[in-house]
């Protein structure tokens, strides 16, 4: 056994590499960002050879750093931006097109239409999820219905799917590998939640041949060791898991219950809801939070498409701060805004509104609004999104007394007071908030035995900072429902 742990994070703009102590701390780390492609409007791709080659050149860094050789490394585990969908072919194991990812919205109108054919009970029942371009399926589709000869190939068994993580299996094995784990197959659209199974009956509707899907395994599970090329010997591959279901366990959320919030360009919320699959009756989505020991944990989602991105929008376009941090000294500067508020629906509302074609606003604006109101108001607006899915989660019926939160907005002091504020619920930020990668650092530990149990997690979970409700309750309602005014202007199917 060696002394480290080595975590990869394929995420949606960057890839970075940790090292970790067999005690998580971290040793060193590097990270790199690739480039986005926007073929056209509503299409984002990603080239996979700029992804292994970023995956590759961090995970060179990073060890290099410190001072590591691959016999120093007890075990690899690798968390990933989720849904992004990929197909190689097995002999070459070159790609017949880019990642097609997440946010891609080309397949909009294949979705409506299956839609019409009453597809959408079905495919809730059976995965948890919504019928929406987001997930993998109608992306598999697509590639294998544009791609010259690609449909005959994958029926011929010629071709491999899988989502970023199984691409990165199949690469750091050198092909001996086609497997991913449960957390990402649950975001395909082809996995069944309860049996644990791909379903035949939603292949079909999807017209996506089974040769051309990976093994399921544990979160936790023998995935295989990376060939010698890579990195100068075999290292196992323990732990995989789709970032957001990381980071709760980064978060250490893992009895029921228990929720985070990570905060990055966007915002989603898990809340851990052990054995049981709830099936949301506001639109949220039901998916597995991870597999350990062949136990599925389940956990319901909600997402919002813009959280720090919002930050990003005032220094790139309205070019009002200079960076997201200075956003702080203003909202202390100008405290809590009542009359202006800003409603940052820039590529429609996500859950629990699901309203593709809303678009952003600001209201209120007076002659005396200025940047710091503005800038505040937009904070603001971040929480104010996450109540509205921490509400429908409690129609659900699922009430946390506090949230654990991570993601580089969390940084902002300001934002998770005034977060505590709108919840009316304790947030908690830990010690080491990069929750994602230290997730996968967690599940690797824990196949190699380096944890004993998973409990073991829980005793190195460190809380930083806590901020307690502190706001009037009639100042609470006046925002909220400014707030909910603010939305009811901009939704299109309100
Ligand atoms: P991702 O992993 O999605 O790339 P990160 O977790 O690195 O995102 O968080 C980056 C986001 O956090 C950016 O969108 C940035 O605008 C926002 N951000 C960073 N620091 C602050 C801050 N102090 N206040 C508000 N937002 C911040």
């Amino acid at each position: 056994m060696g002394k480290y742990l080595l975590a990869i994070d394929q995420g949606t703009s960057s890839s970075r590499a940790v090292v970790y102590d067999h005690d998580t701390s971290v040793v060193a780390s590097a990270q790199q960002e690739f480039p986005q492609i926007y073929p056209q409007p509503g299409w984002v791709e990603h080239d996979p050879e700029a992804i292994w080659a970023s995956v590759s050149a961090v995970t060179k860094d990073a060890m290099s750093s410190a001072g590591a050789g691959p016999a120093d490394v007890t075990a690899i585990g690798i968390t990933n931006q989720r849904e992004t969908t990929l197909i190689w072919d097995r002999d070459t194991g070159q790609c017949i097109y880019n990642a097609i990812v997440w946010q891609d919205r080309r397949t909009a109108d294949y979705c409506r239409e299956l839609k019409k054919d009453g597809l959408e009970t079905l495919i809730a029942s059976k995965t948890g999820l919504r019928l929406d371009p987001y997930f993998s399926a109608s992306k598999i589709a697509w590639i294998l219905d544009n791609v010259d000869g690609a449909r005959r190939s994958a029926e011929a068994g010629r071709l491999a799917f899988g989502t970023i993580d199984c691409f990165l299996l199949w690469r750091l094995s050198g092909g001996a590998q086609h497997a991913t784990d449960a957390t990402n197959a649950s975001r395909t659209m082809l996995f069944n939640i309860h049996t644990q199974q791909w379903d035949d009956e939603l292949l079909e509707a999807f017209n996506v041949p089974r040769v051309l899907l990976p093994e399921v395994k544990d979160s936790a599970a023998e995935f295989g060791v990376t060939r010698d090329s890579f990195c100068g010997g075999a290292i196992p591959i323990l732990g995989i898991a789709g970032d957001q279901q990381a980071a709760l366990i980064g978060q250490a959320g893992l009895e029921t219950g228990m929720t985070k919030s990570t905060y990055g360009t966007g915002c989603f919320v898990i809340a851990n809801t052990g054995s049981k699959a709830l099936v949301s009756k506001q639109q949220l989505l039901t998916t597995v939070a991870m597999r350990l020991d062949g136990d599925v944990t389940y956990g319901l989602e909600g997402s919002v498409f813009v959280a720090g991105s919002a930050m990003q929008w005032l220094r790139d376009e309205l070019g009002i701060i200079e960076s997201a941090p200075e956003s702080e000294a203003m909202a202390v500067r100008t405290g809590v805004v009542e009359d202006v508020v800003v409603v940052p629906a820039f590529t429609g509302l996500g859950a629990p509104y699901w309203d593709p074609d809303a678009r952003g606003a600001i209201l209120g604006l007076t002659r005396g609004s200025g940047r710091d109101q503005i800038v505040t108001a937009t904070l603001q607006s971040v929480a104010y999104q996450t109540r509205d899915l921490i509400d429908a989660m409690a129609d659900d019926g699922l009430s946390p007394s506090v949230i654990r939160v991570d993601g580089g907005m969390v940084s902002n002091d300001w934002f998770l007071q005034f977060l505590a504020d709108v919840l009316d619920i304790a947030v908690e930020r830990p010690v080491n908030v990069e929750s994602t990668v230290l997730g996968a650092a967690y599940l690797a530990a824990f196949k190699a035995g380096v944890l004993q149990n998973s409990g073991q997690i829980s005793e190195y979970w460190q809380c930083e900072s806590r901020y307690e409700p502190q706001m009037p309750a009639e100042q609470r309602e006046r925002l909220l429902q400014a707030w909910k005014e603010a939305v009811s202007r901009v939704r299109s199917n309100g």
